[in-house]
């Protein structure tokens, strides 16, 4: 159902349990109220902030939905609880980690919600899976491209692409607990 919608950019993250099937339910579970555009490659990532903790996986893919962002917002926190995301230590280990990174037209600036994620543009494990699907989407705050703020980052130190072609079909995604 193209064009029934606004494309976002969503970034996963995982450093707990089975990564890769956290990301996969992830995507799975948002079917539910959006539909997938487009998948970056799988990323193996190092920490950063918290360095306690294990490497992380995370990836960027594209969605279509016909949901405001304050509501995209609560379906994917809401996602997050359903597998069982515990908040505890800030940038600490997490099941699972979806942030709206970017929104086609629209920028939003509330207590709860600023798009473009703020981060952004300083984070490699974001902007990297993201210029594999976005590279020319615009930073409406810098006016820059994300392949721009890629390059700008320079040599990624703790961000290797994973060669796994189809990661969502890489292996059957478990059903998601309720
Ligand atoms: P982080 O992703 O920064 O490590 P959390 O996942 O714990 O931290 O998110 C904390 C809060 O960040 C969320 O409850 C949400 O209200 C807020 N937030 C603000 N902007 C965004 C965004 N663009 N995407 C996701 N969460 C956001
Ligand atoms: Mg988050």
């Amino acid at each position: 159902m193209p064009g029934d919608g606004s494309r976002v950019c969503l970034g996963l993250g995982s450093n707990l349990g089975e990564k890769q099937r956290n990301l996969q339910c992830a995507v799975n579970a948002m079917g539910a109220f959006a539909t997938l555009r487009a998948v970056s490659s799988l990323y193996r990532t190092a920490p950063v902030g918290y360095l306690q903790q294990d490497w992380f996986l995370n990836a960027a893919v594209m969605v279509e939905t016909a949901l405001a962002p304050v509501e995209l917002l609560r379906a994917l926190l809401e996602v997050e609880q359903r597998m069982g995301r515990v908040r505890d230590i800030r940038n600490g280990p997490r099941l699972i980690d979806l942030d709206i990174l970017l929104w086609e037209g629209l920028q939003v600036d509330d207590e709860d919600l600023q798009v473009p994620h703020p981060r952004l543009v300083e984070r490699h494990f974001v902007l990297a899976p993201l210029a594999e699907i976005v590279p020319e989407w615009i930073h409406p705050g810098t006016g820059r491209t994300i392949a721009a703020h890629l390059q700008a980052l320079g040599v990624a130190e703790g961000v290797e692409r994973l060669a796994l072609g189809a990661w969502l079909e890489d292996q059957p995604a478990p059903r998601m607990a309720r």
